[in-house]
């Protein structure tokens, strides 16, 4: 008799939603957490009067109570729907290069369209084409694509996913190219780009279509009392159900017997035994060090030859002592940049160069709840690479840090004038930090690089232990939406595979 029938490391948002459809599915699980909160990066922290949403930008596939949408059945499932209040955003983001364009979009697909058209007129038939095709390349990614993979018959692929087949893999920017005239409607309709963490010429299209679809259609939306309150909600549901958490406790090994995984050593040299193991960490850290015998993980191994680690980001964490109208604030999301071009803007992640697009997400737009009265917090952002980060000397951390800030608040400034003066209180996240928080690579918070190469429709399954399971950003796309379905997605293949087993005996 095992200790538990599955064990679950890491508490992210895999791992969490993992262990809950686990638990309610009626496997005794063990959740095993290094931090001493539950979340991964959807976790909250609180400097002087605020509290800060470390990653939550905006939640994606939920739809509305009358249109519920994919992620909302999840959290149905999970049991956690009614445990958080969600709070919906009416405007998409706002896109500002100045001198160029500023534009807001509205959150819905009709208000892209009708926006879009008033200020491309020339296109307007275009604009409403592409939209269409994001809609049924999320619908075919959804609802036909897992079984036309399955089958492993290109016919049935052919068939079923007519749109992702011609359009999936190809590279948003020649999608792109292929309707459009103005590079600016491009960059525009783009803007997500910085949400998957690749430019446009290397982010396959269905990524981006999905995303631009997933948000406009079932809108974007916040969780009051930020992600931490949904982490905490699962956690619950979790304990609820009977299931049982350390936190505080690193798993250190995966022990294996006869090829198959056995039990799970902890930091503190506790050994629990198990049947399955969901690992929420990185592959790269699952494969190489926590399984006893890495050569059994060979196949793995080879596969991250492949791979190119993912990237990171720079955060500034604010306090403002003032409301979002006073900052002229009418969107919560808020892409400005300086140049249109995206691969321009990349580039910038990975070294200290003065940043070329960040993000200005102000969560007070559409909450208030989330700061002291009359002011604010908001979250300032763009894509970094761990890799500069990790040379440079301890002493001189500090400095790169200060220095790296105040080019993001001059960039940002040229949008939002002077909102510096009313910098309260700030705190500033680096890939450094994001490496000691999530112990992934590099501070990696998409998992790897999600380029075309990448694409879960190209890239085989690599399941080189019996009983060992990755839920999460590595094992396809990085982001909230995708890590609470992948987790609820592993638990449900190892129930099934239970029930069939136990049906079977
Ligand atoms: C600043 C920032 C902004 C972001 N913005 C957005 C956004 O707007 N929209 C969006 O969709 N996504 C965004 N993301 C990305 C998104 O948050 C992540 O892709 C997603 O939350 C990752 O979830 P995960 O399940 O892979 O686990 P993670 O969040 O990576 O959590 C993994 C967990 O495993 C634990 N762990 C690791 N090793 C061990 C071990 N040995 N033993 C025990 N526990 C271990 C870690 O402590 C951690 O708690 C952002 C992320 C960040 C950091």
């Amino acid at each position: 008799m095992k200790d538990f029938d599955a064990i679950v490391i890491g508490a992210g948002n895999g791992g969490l939603s993992a262990a809950v459809a686990l638990q309610r599915g009626g496997m005794q699980t063990l959740l095993l957490e290094r931090h001493n909160i539950p979340g991964g990066c959807a976790t909250s922290f609180v400097r002087g009067d605020y509290e800060f949403e470390v990653a939550l930008h905006q939640l994606s596939g939920l739809g509305t109570e009358k249109q519920p949408a994919v992620l909302r059945h999840v959290f149905d499932s999970l049991g956690v729907t009614d445990k958080v209040t969600f709070i919906e955003e009416h405007h998409l983001y706002r896109y500002a290069v100045p001198g160029v364009i500023d534009i807001t979009l509205p959150a819905s697909v009709s208000g892209i369209v009708q926006t879009l058209s008033t200020e491309f007129p020339e296109e307007a038939d275009a604009i409403q084409k592409f939209m269409d095709l994001c809609e049924v390349i999320t619908l075919e990614t959804y609802m036909a694509l897992p079984n036309a993979r399955r089958s492993g018959d290109p016919d049935v692929l052919k068939r079923n996913c007519r749109n992702f087949v011609k359009y999936g893999l190809k590279s948003t920017q020649d999608v792109m190219d292929e309707f459009f005239i103005s590079p600016v409607l491009k960059a525009v309709l783009g803007g997500y780009w910085g949400y998957a963490g690749q430019p446009l010429d290397r982010l396959p299209f269905s990524d981006l279509g999905v995303m631009l679809y997933a948000y406009a259609a079932m809108k974007p939306w916040h969780i009051e009392g930020g992600s931490q309150a949904l982490s905490n909600a699962l956690l619950e549901s979790f304990l609820e159900a009977g299931g049982d958490v350390r936190f505080n406790c690193g798993a250190e090994k995966i022990l294996t017997e006869g090829g198959g995984v056995s039990a799970v050593r902890t930091e503190h040299g506790d050994v629990f035994t198990c049947n399955q193991v969901v690992s929420n960490a990185s592959s790269v850290l699952t494969y190489n060090q926590l399984l006893d015998r890495p050569e059994l993980a060979k196949n793995a191994r080879e596969d991250f030859k492949s791979r190119r680690m993912g990237v990171s980001g720079f955060v500034l964490y604010m306090g403002l002592d003032c409301t979002p109208e006073d900052l002229g604030l009418e969107a919560a999301t808020n892409f400005i940049a300086t140049t249109i071009d995206d691969k321009q803007q990349y580039a910038r992640s990975k070294g200290f160069e003065d940043p070329l697009g960040c993000l200005f997400t102000c969560y007070t737009v559409g909450d208030k709840t989330m700061a002291p009265q009359g002011k604010s917090v908001a979250a300032l952002m763009c894509l970094q690479y761990g890799e500069p980060w990790d040379s440079i000397a301890p002493e001189e951390y500090a400095a790169t840090k200060f220095a790296y800030a105040e080019k993001l608040i001059a960039l940002a400034e040229n949008v939002i004038p002077n909102f510096r003066q009313h910098i309260e209180e700030i705190e500033i996240g680096t890939p450094v930090t994001m490496m000691r928080y999530l112990n992934t690579p590099g501070g990696a918070i998409y998992g790897f690089d999600q380029t075309i190469a990448e694409h879960g429709a190209v890239r085989d399954r690599v399941r080189p232990v019996d009983g060992l399971h990755l839920a999460g950003s590595w094992t396809g796309m990085g982001g909230f939406q995708p890590t609470y379905q992948a987790g609820a997605a592993v638990a449900a293949s190892i129930l099934r595979k239970q029930n069939t087993k136990g049906n079977a005996a």
